[in-house]
C-alpha cells in the first residue's frame, strides 16, 4: 500500500518545526526514523495531512553529559548510536545492553530514542528503560517547554502526555548513585521481534550491602511500562536469593497481562516472574562489584 497524500516539510531549525506544529496541531505528525510511522501510513492506519521531517535539525541529535552528571540525549539520536556510544555504555549501561534487543541493525540505524518514546508501544524497550532510570523528558512547543518524568509520560497503548503542538526534544537520564547495578532481559519468539515480556532492574545498595533502592519495570504486560511496587518495598532488606525469589513471585498480584496471538496471559505471567528474578539477581551482583 501507499500512504494517503500529505504535505511534506523538512525544516532545518527547531523553531521552524515548532511553528509548523503550532499551525497544524492534530493534522501534523513528526517524522523521526520513520520505522513505525511510515508502515502505519502505508497501511493507512495513520493519515497525517502534514509530515514534519526533523531529520535535518542538527541540535536534536547526540549524547552529552550535563554539569550535574546527568546524561542528555537528543530526541533524534539513533538507537544504533545508543548501542555504540561509549558515554551511554559508561553512564547508562542499561540502555546500551538493551538496544540489541530492538528489531535489527537496519531498523536501529534509523529508529530514534524520541520516536520510540513518542510511539509508546507497551512492548518497546526504550519506554521501560526510561521509566526504570527515572528519566525526564523535555517537551517543547512554540509557547514554551516543560519537563515530565518518564513515569508520567506514558498514558496507555500508543498514548502519551504529548500535546499536538509539542515535540519531544531531549531525554535526561540522572547519574546512577554509587553501588548501583542494572540489568535488562526479555523473551521474544525470534530475535528482533517485539518481546512477549521484558524486565529492567535497577538496584542500589547501601554501605552495609542492604537494598537502598530497587526498581523493576516490566514491558508487554500492560498498557504502558509497569513499575512493580512489591520490588520497591525491598528497601532496607538484605538482597538474598530467597528475598528476590519471593518478591518476583509476588508480582502476580500487580499485573494483568494480555492474551494475544504471541502469548497467553498465563505464559506472560510465568515469563515476567522468571525475568524479574534473573534481572534483579544480576543487578544486585553488579551493585556488589567493587
Ligand atoms: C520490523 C520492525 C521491528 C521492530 N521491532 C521493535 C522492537 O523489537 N522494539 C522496539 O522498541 N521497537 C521496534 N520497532 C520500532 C522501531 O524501534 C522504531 O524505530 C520506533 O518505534 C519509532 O522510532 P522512529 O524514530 O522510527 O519514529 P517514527 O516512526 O518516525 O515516529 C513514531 C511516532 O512518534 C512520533 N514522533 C517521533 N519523534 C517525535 C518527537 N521527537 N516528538 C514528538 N513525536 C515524535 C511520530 O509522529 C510518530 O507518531 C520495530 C520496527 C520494525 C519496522
Amino acid at each position: 500500500m501507499k500512504p494517503a497524500p500529505f504535505e511534506y516539510h523538512a525544516p532545518t531549525e527547531r523553531h521552524e518545526a515548532l511553528a509548523l506544529l503550532a499551525e497544524s496541531g492534530f493534522d501534523a505528525k513528526i517524522l523521526a526514523g520513520g520505522q513505525s510511522l511510515v508502515p502505519a501510513m502505508n497501511f493507512r492506519l495513520a493519515r497525517p495531512a502534514i509530515l514534519i521531517d526533523v531529520n535535518r535539525i542538527d541540535d536534536l541529535f547526540g549524547v552529552h553529559v550535563a554539569d550535574d552528571g546527568s546524561t542528555l540525549i537528543g530526541a533524534m539520536t539513533r538507537q544504533r548510536e545508543l548501542e555504540r556510544s561509549p558515554l551511554i555504555a559508561e553512564r547508562a549501561p542499561l540502555i546500551a545492553k538493551a538496544m540489541p534487543h530492538i528489531a535489527h541493525p537496519q531498523i536501529r540505524n534509523r529508529g530514534t530514542i524520541g520516536g520510540s518514546l513518542a510511539h509508546a508501544d507497551p512492548a518497546a524497550e526504550l519506554p521501560a528503560l526510561a521509566v526504570a532510570l527515572n528519566a525526564r523528558l523535555r517537551l517543547q512547543s512554540q509557547s514554551g517547554e516543560r519537563w515530565l518524568p518518564a513515569a508520567d509520560f506514558f498514558l496507555g497503548v500508543l498514548t502519551t502526555a504529548l500535546e499536538p503542538e509539542e515535540m519531544l526534544v531531549e531525554i535526561e537520564i540522572p547519574a546512577l548513585p554509587a553501588r548501583t547495578g542494572t540489568a535488562f532481559d526479555e523473551v521474544a519468539r525470534r530475535h528482533g521481534d517485539y518481546a512477549m515480556a521484558g524486565a529492567a532492574a535497577v538496584v542500589t545498595l547501601d554501605n552495609n550491602g542492604t537494598i537502598a533502592e530497587s526498581t523493576l519495570v516490566l514491558m508487554a504486560v500492560g498498557d504502558a511500562p509497569l513499575r512493580v511496587r512489591a520490588i520497591e518495598a525491598l528497601r532496607g532488606q538484605q538482597p538474598t536469593p530467597e528475598i528476590i525469589r519471593e518478591a518476583a513471585e509476588s508480582i502476580d498480584s500487580e499485573i494483568d497481562p494480555p492474551n494475544d496471538l504471541h502469548a497467553t496471559a498465563a505464559y506472560r505471567r510465568h515469563l515476567v516472574k522468571r525475568l524479574a528474578c534473573a534481572t534483579l539477581t544480576r543487578a544486585v551482583e553488579r551493585a556488589q562489584q567493587p
